[in-house]
């Protein structure tokens, strides 16, 4: 009898489970040291990171999307970037990259279009529709960090 009932507890529960939609979960090894770099900085601000996320490389169209999707009441998400584009593009584009990623699926950013920018013609936020360059992270990084995670 007991035996019943607790094989009818265990159905129910994973009866009830959440199907995860994504394609992936956890970070691609190729991408955990970028990932781990916003980490660290959200860190600073005593917010910590959403758990359960996916970062993936894939052949697909734009260089990076943030993905989201709900399902059974929860809500999942994850981020894809183009497998052709990482592979050719630098160190800090690919930081800027994630960065603007991370703010779209972490922090629930839309793109910040508008014309201001620094005197050396950089954006004034990793949330441009376009990735900000390395050259542009590179000179402005601690800027963007602070802007992306709402600190200034
Ligand atoms: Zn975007």
């Amino acid at each position: 009898m007991n035996r019943i009932f607790l094989l009818g507890i265990i159905l129910s529960v994973t009866g009830c489970a959440t199907h995860d939609p994504r394609p992936f979960s956890g970070v691609d090894p190729a991408l955990i040291s970028y990932v781990r770099y916003w980490e660290d900085r959200a860190d600073w601000n005593g917010g910590g990171v959403r758990a359960g996320y996916g970062f993936g490389i894939t052949k697909g169209t734009s260089i990076g999307y943030c993905h989201y999707r709900s399902s059974y009441g929860k809500t999942y998400w994850w981020v894809t970037i183009k497998k052709s584009w990482w592979d050719t593009a630098e160190e800090s584009t690919r930081l800027s990259l994630v960065g603007h990623e991370f703010g779209h699926c972490e922090l629930s950013r839309g793109h910040k279009d508008s014309d201001s920018e620094f005197s050396d013609g950089c954006p004034d936020s990793l949330m441009r529709a376009s990735v900000v360059s390395s050259r542009c992270f590179d000179a402005h990084e601690d800027y963007y960090v602070d802007e992306l995670f709402g600190r200034l």
